[in-house]
């Protein structure tokens, strides 16, 4: 990996708040989501990630400049915690934690409590939930219900049978961590590695918990009210923070991702913020107009069709769509006129029509002998 502050495009004598705005940049640059067609940009990302994660802590900073990579546990040392063990979870996580504004000091605090030697973070879980279209125009607050780890009770999360406590762990004298310092061509190298016999949590067990077996967490039912934000489509994802598994020994919960999927509806379709409705009306009425009382997700709306409207015509409802997800105000409800041309006509009727039609001199049925009396069979 290039030098760091290279990375960073910063000076070695950089302070705190420089390395900060220069990350904060690099990363919108370099963000996946903003390359969807490099395919290095994630690659990138995640060295500049690791690059800002070094130099912003300041043990860190001063072993990296002491040792280079080796000093913070990566690159030709080996051993160390892979990039990905050190961000606790994906990309998303990273982004999400600086750009989403969670706080917190550390950009990576959100993931890990007790750095790199401390309990692992919960799993992020995900779950699929259906809302009704209403719900999802409207926003609504909905309970959702999923089977999770969660905090075992019986030890508080700590794993120890019933008047016992976790002990230091000796062999790393509660680190987490056995480093090893060797000497190379380059000079004096330190791997950091976890600890083999607590499993890098730093304590050990003698007598684990009966509920939870050590584990400090156990698989419960859990129902959380989630708010629905209006204006959300089937696709939309809420995130939502420390929601999800708990992290065993009392590490950090992940997060719920809920996807969301709206049922259609048999009225409304969606097209964007607008929703689309069919409004049928017959033939005498696309000629001559009417007036009608529309039913829309607001309560009813006075509806005039003028004379000689056509198939297909749209009359728009100003902000009677669906709320904006992003933004304020709401799209507009489409009424599109749909002419319904009738298949069963009483012999007066045929008889009205096919005068009209004779009037206007225009040719009705398939022949013409006994076109009146075939037309009439036709709808019997
Ligand atoms: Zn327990």
């Amino acid at each position: 990996m290039a030098d760091f502050y290279d990375l960073l495009g910063v000076s070695r004598s950089a302070s705190a708040d420089e390395i900060k705005k220069a990350y904060r940049k690099r990363a919108r640059e370099l963000h996946p989501d903003a390359n969807p067609d490099d395919p290095t940009a994630e690659a990138q990302f995640k060295d500049l990630a690791r690059a800002y994660q070094v130099l912003s802590d300041d043990s860190q900073r001063s072993r990296y400049d002491q040792f280079g990579e080796a000093g913070v546990g990566g690159g030709t040392g080996g051993g160390g915690p892979s990039a990905e063990d050190m961000f606790g979870g994906g990309l998303g996580d990273i982004f999400e934690t600086f750009f989403g504004g969670s706080g917190g000091g550390s950009p990576f605090g959100g993931g890990r409590q007790r750095g790199p030697s401390g309990p692992p973070r919960g799993q992020d879980v995900e779950v699929i939930v259906d809302v009704d279209f209403v719900q999802a125009v409207f926003g609504d607050q909905i309970d959702v219900e999923l089977k999770l780890p969660v905090r075992c009770d019986t030890c508080d999360g700590s794993g120890a049978g019933e008047n016992t406590q976790p002990v230091r762990c000796s062999e790393c004298d509660g680190s987490g961590q056995v480093q090893r310092v060797r000497q190379s061509l380059l000079g004096q190298m330190v791997t950091a590695s976890p600890c083999q016999r607590c499993g890098g949590l730093g304590e050990v067990i003698a007598s684990p918990c009966a509920s939870c077996r050590g584990e400090g967490r156990v698989t419960e039912d859990v129902t959380y009210k989630v708010d629905i934000p209006a204006g959300v489509d089937t696709g939309s994802t809420l995130r939502l923070t420390r929601r999800g598994a708990a992290g065993p020994r009392r590490g950090a919960k992940g997060d719920l991702y809920v996807h969301l999927r709206v049922r259609p509806d048999e009225t409304y379709t969606r097209d964007g913020d607008d929703l689309v409705t069919e409004v049928p009306i017959s033939i005498a009425q696309a000629a001559l107009g009417t007036s009608m009382e529309l039913e829309t997700l607001d309560g009813t709306e006075d509806l005039v069709i003028p004379p000689g409207t056509q198939p297909g015509r749209e009359f728009v409802l100003k902000q009677r769509g669906v709320h904006r997800l992003q933004g304020r105000g709401r799209g507009d409800l489409i009424a599109r006129v749909r002419v319904d041309v009738p298949t069963k006509l009483s012999d007066d009727e045929v008889d009205m029509l096919s005068a009209y039609a004779a009037g206007r001199g225009e040719s009705v049925g398939n022949g013409k002998e006994g076109l009146f009396s075939r037309i009439k069979s036709a709808f019997n």
